[in-house]
């Protein structure tokens, strides 16, 4: 028989969060997991009542019941589909740090030595990252995987290595200035990641080239730090805490118009600054104030160009394009148009329709490295749809998503379908002087 563990306190969770749900049932379809195991435990009806039955002691936290709660993606595809307004993030996020707590912050080695002592830290990652390029240079990494040496390695480090895109060549380090070109426009500062620093280093560059070109002066400060969404959403709420105030420090707000954020998990993360400081401090003014202000200012890249007014690019680029919809924008930030608009002026862009566009590919964060099944199984109900468009090219606004739908056409041997960031897109295409560049 399973043991329960120690009931978690819930008392920062205000109770009518759980009374706004109805148990209607209209979000279950929305609801990657419960359409993958059929479970009603696995729902988010389902969950909301096993957190409310744990809050009122109706039932335990037994290894079970948590088991149904760590299975959820926290992709908020249910808070879409809700005609109640339930907010279920605020539910299963405070959830989560009371799980934590309650068990003693027992983590085990995974999260403590690589969530969250190398993925916050760009420098530490980078490094880490040095023997996989020489691997991919030598092409040792297929040798390994070919041989069977690969299955030496802890089951989640297989999963990393199994992730990792192919690793390019990296840009100079990004400047703490860069002037807008031409007319002024705005003054923005940009967010630039963790792992997305570390991995995807060229689409800050991409970013911070097509402010630039659209009358952008660009602030890079070096203080900042990681979001925080990998400890937040883990359960670890004290040192989410610190990094939202180590990046509400290293940002001047008085000289920016606005926060600019390429990943949409990290804009989230930021966008909810005043509500985790809500939760976790339980207080109002002080903290949540600061950190509700620095919220107000952080816009995701496509969110602040649309608003801007986009120049139009000139350079072509003949592709097929799916556009990925990355849970982290469309159900938390409700960006859905302005990606799609972006590419839709670039010449010669034709954007393809996709199934099921706004269920999860099974990425969320670091859920990719720590449940492994029911992420392949969603990764290839993703990548089956995207093939299925006939698409050239993935365009996704998430890098978590990006390295899950890279690796899982990987899979299925199709490589040659390229996945990349808006802003690259729009990138290129403001620089292509040649009248055409096929992809
Ligand atoms: S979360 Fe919303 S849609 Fe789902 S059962 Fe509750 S009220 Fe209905
Ligand atoms: S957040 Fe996503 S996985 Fe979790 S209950 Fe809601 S729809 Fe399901």
């Amino acid at each position: 028989m399973s043991t329960p563990e120690k009931q978690p306190s819930t008392a920062e969770i205000p109770y009518e969060r759980f009374l706004d749900c109805v148990h209607c049932g209209l979000c279950t379809s929305a609801c990657p997991t419960y359409l993958e195991t059929g479970n009603e435990n696995d729902s988010p009806r389902g969950r909301i009542y096993l957190m409310r039955a744990v809050t009122d002691e109706r039932i335990e936290l037994t290894p079970a019941v948590s088991r149904h709660l760590d299975l959820c993606l926290d992709c908020r595809s249910c808070e879409t589909a809700c005609p109640s307004g339930v907010q279920y993030g605020r539910l299963i996020e405070p959830f989560r740090v009371s799980m934590r707590q309650s068990s003693g912050n027992n983590q085990d080695w995974f999260h403590r030595w690589i969530l969250y002592g190398l993925f916050p830290y760009p420098r530490r990652l980078r490094w880490a990252l040095g023997p996989a390029k020489l691997m991919q240079l030598l092409k040792l990494d297929r040798l390994i995987e070919s041989t069977g040496l690969i299955k030496l390695l802890p089951q989640r480090l297989q999963r990393m290595q199994r992730l990792l895109p192919p690793l390019k060549p990296r840009e100079p380090d990004l400047p703490e200035f860069l002037p807008a070109i031409g007319e002024k426009r705005a003054t923005v500062a940009l967010f630039t990641g963790c792992v997305a620093e570390a991995m995807f280093h060229h689409v800050n560059w991409a970013t911070a080239r097509v402010l630039q070109h659209n009358g952008c002066d660009v602030h890079i400060p070096k203080s900042q730090a990681c979001c925080g969404a990998i400890h937040y959403h883990s359960g670890a709420g004290e040192p989410a805490m610190e990094l939202a105030e180590q990046n509400q420090r290293a940002f001047d707000l008085e000289q920016v118009d606005a926060v600019i954020v390429n990943v949409a998990g990290c804009g989230s993360m930021l966008k909810d600054y005043g509500h985790m400081a809500a939760e976790l401090t339980g207080e109002e003014g002080g903290r949540t104030a600061s950190l509700k202000s620095f919220a107000a200012k952080v816009k995701d890249v496509s969110e602040f160009l649309a608003t801007l007014g986009p120049i139009t690019p000139t350079g072509q680029i003949s592709a097929k394009v799916a556009y990925h919809d990355a849970c982290h924008l469309c159900h938390a930030q409700q960006i859905r148009q302005q990606p799609r608009q972006l590419l839709s002026m670039i010449p010669g862009i034709e954007i393809v329709p996709v199934e099921e566009p706004e269920i999860c590919c099974g990425a969320a964060g670091s859920y990719n490295l720590t449940e492994a099944e029911m992420s392949d199984r969603l990764g290839q109900r993703k990548a089956k749809n995207l093939l299925a468009t006939g698409a050239t090219m993935v365009v996704s606004g998430n890098a978590g998503c990006s390295l899950q739908i890279q690796a899982m056409l990987r899979q299925q041997g199709r490589e040659d379908v390229a996945v990349i960031h808006p802003v690259e897109l729009l990138d290129r295409a403001y620089q292509a002087n040649s009248p055409s560049v096929t992809h």
